[in-house]
């Protein structure tokens, strides 16, 4: 495969003009062009998104493989190479059958952007319970854990100041899966007690933590000032785009992970959906449970990375990192989401307004506009 004339995106070495070639699954060969800067169409590590319940009529909890493979489809439209799927707060055979259709699905299909499974959930704070279904949402217990964590379990959410956390953590890390904080209602002194313990990543920031006080650092204040990672909802209503300015002034581009959060009715109609066990109302592209409270997000993930430039301001190069590289470094995956030789060739390439044309996993084509 080979682009020529594309403005090539790299997280580490930046924007430049020239030509890109892949060879079987990995990037062969780069070269850059001197002199003229005229291009034709950006190219990009493929997106990844960490964090998302479900599109297209398609929910973590209830889904067979066929509607995950509707839903992969879906998504290399959006340009997306790598994705959790995710879950709610649910029992635990629930969640275990969820990681069960993963981990099948993965097995069955050699090509698949499906990088493993999200729990976000159970064990978080009642408090913080954003649209978390408040009935299953429980206390830690290291046993059910335990029976949980298969092997396409990648990331767990989890609240840090619920009681046998360090215990949990513990187990988490010594079986390589990612831990993140959310839903919490920690102190200052509970965040940099996980972050001592090696967790520096942060769930859907700052929705569903604790405020800043300036007498009371909180989990807020833990998190501007510690150097933890934060997935950040790019949806400009769970962050206005003032506030996601304000964060990315303060932690930079190499903090701050992309995720959409959408759940089933992402690119489906007004209507009635369910998540979690609780009925959701889609209304002029805005889903709110039946309290008003809002109940995760319905945008797509190109429209994300759109909305982070425009909130931002910030360069290509810095796109690349908040829309690839960083989550994907905050699970530990380290041959993707560059374009340099010798990584793997998961690339989308757009159009100068970031309408995704072709996303690439693996090598191959998967999408073409
Ligand atoms: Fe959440």
């Amino acid at each position: 495969m080979r682009f020529e004339n594309v403005l090539v995106v790299d997280p580490i070495d930046g924007e430049f003009v020239g030509s890109v070639e892949t060879e079987e699954n990995v990037i062969s060969e780069i070269k850059r062009v001197k002199g003229t800067q005229e291009f034709e169409r950006i190219l990009m590590p493929g997106f990844v998104d960490p964090h998302t319940h479900g599109s297209v009529g398609v929910d973590t909890l209830s889904m067979s493989q066929k509607d995950l493979e509707k839903w992969e489809n879906f998504l290399y439209s959006q340009g997306v190479t790598y994705f959790l799927p995710t879950t709610m707060s649910s029992t635990p055979s629930a969640i275990l059958s969820a990681a069960r259709v993963v981990r099948d699905y993965i097995k069955n299909n050699s090509l698949t952007s499906v990088g493993g499974i999200h729990y976000e959930g159970p064990y978080l704070s009642l408090k913080r319970k954003g649209a978390q279904n408040p009935e299953l949402i429980r206390s830690i217990d290291l046993k059910e854990i335990e029976e949980t964590l298969i092997e396409s379990v990648k990331l767990i959410t989890m609240a840090p100041e619920l009681e046998g956390f360090s215990h949990a953590q513990e187990l988490i890390q010594k079986r390589g899966i990612t831990l993140s904080l959310g839903h919490t209602d920690a102190t200052y002194e509970d965040m940099e007690r996980a972050y001592n313990q090696g967790c520096d990543r942060i769930t859907h920031f700052p929705n569903g933590m604790n405020t800043l006080h300036h007498r009371k650092l909180g989990c807020v204040g833990a998190v501007l000032s510690l150097p933890f990672s934060v997935e950040m909802i790019m949806d400009g209503i769970h962050s206005l785009p003032g506030f996601v300015k304000l964060i990315f002034g303060i932690k930079g581009a190499e903090k701050i992970m992309i995720v959409t959060d959408t759940i089933d009715a992402t690119a489906m109609p007004d209507g009635e959906y369910e998540l979690g066990g609780q009925k959701v109302i889609l209304k002029n592209g805005r889903p709110t449970l039946e309290d008003g409270t809002i109940a995760a997000a319905v945008l797509v993930f190109s429209g994300a990375v759109r909305n982070f430039r425009e909130f931002t301001d910030c360069t290509l190069k810095e796109l690349a990192m908040v829309s690839s590289l960083n989550a994907l470094n905050s699970m530990g995956i380290k041959d993707r989401g560059r374009i340099s030789k010798g990584y793997r060739a998961d690339l989308v390439l757009l159009d100068e307004t970031l309408e995704v044309q072709e996303t690439i996993l693996n090598g191959k084509t998967v999408f073409k506009s």
